[in-house]
């Protein structure tokens, strides 16, 4: 007997993140939208539901694993395992201005209070809550990890003189936090890769979405593409790998 496929996004109750819940959901997973606040939580879960999909809100907030380890035990003792983890969850740390239009990130006058705050959600708060689903993911046949990363995270891309991202307005918080979540995933993928965990980092594109005030070009289901095909890999499948939509990125 195959068991159902169970799968945790974080931050999922808007955004990219609630789009690759539909489109999993779609694909006949469970899936269990992390909200950090319950209400908005529902609401998305009920949504879905509404659209045909097995989908439930878990309280999650990645900065406090007292509730990552919350609804670890919520879903080991619903499902008893977890298939699928998507690291979504992120903030800027300038609210909906855009990291490209950030001008309270640039390092030689940022605020390290902002910074840490970032770190906290989009760096720390991965580990929390890989960490607490670890034990989950290992009863699953086949175990899979998505971080959300994004172009601009990319050393290569953004130390190219001659290429788009170098021109984008310098960062020390948002920028770097991703970088962080990067070098993160290839380490995750190193320790893992003899378990059968495949562990990879998405680029989403430019997605419009409440984190850039909706300057992005893409949907959100466009955003969430890259991320449904990491969290569905078969056993030959990369880890350790940064891809957008369009294929490989450069770390
Ligand atoms: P949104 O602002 O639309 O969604 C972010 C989600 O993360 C929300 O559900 C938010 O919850 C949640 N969140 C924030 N902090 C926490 C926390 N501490 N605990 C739990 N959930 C939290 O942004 P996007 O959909 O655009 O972003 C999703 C991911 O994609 C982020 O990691 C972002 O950095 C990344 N990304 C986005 C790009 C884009 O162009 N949009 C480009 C590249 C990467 P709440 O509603 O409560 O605030």
């Amino acid at each position: 007997t195959t068991q159902q496929k169970v799968a945790l996004v974080t931050g999922a109750n808007k955004g990219i993140g609630r789009a690759a819940a539909a489109q999993l959901a779609a694909l006949g997973m469970t899936v269990l939208i992390g909200a950090r606040d319950p209400r908005r939580g529902e609401q998305a879960a009920a949504d879905l539901r509404a659209e045909g999909g097995d989908v439930h809100a878990i309280t999650l907030d990645v900065t406090d694993p007292a509730t990552a380890r919350a609804a670890a035990k919520q879903i080991e003792e619903r499902f008893g395992h977890l298939d699928v983890l998507i690291n979504n969850a992120g903030i800027t740390g300038s609210g909906q201005v855009s990291p490209e239009d950030a001008h309270d990130q640039v390092p030689s006058s940022v605020d390290l209070d902002m910074v840490r705050t970032v770190f906290e959600t989009n760096v720390f708060g991965v580990i929390a809550v890989t960490n607490a689903m670890l034990p989950l993911l290992r009863r699953s046949p086949a175990p899979r990890i998505v971080n959300v990363s994004s172009h601009a995270a990319s050393l290569t891309l953004t130390s190219d003189q001659d290429g788009p991202f170098a021109a984008l307005l310098p960062s020390a918080a948002y920028t770097p936090s991703k970088s962080a979540l990067s070098a993160l995933t290839v380490q995750y993928a190193n320790e893992l890769r003899k378990d059968g965990i495949l562990v990879n980092a998405a680029a989403p594109g430019y997605v419009d979405t409440d984190s850039n005030n909706h300057s992005g070009h893409l949907t959100p289901a466009q955003g969430a593409a890259v991320l449904v095909r990491l969290a569905t890999l078969g056993a030959d499948g990369p880890t350790a790998g940064f891809f957008s939509e369009d294929g490989s990125v450069p770390w």
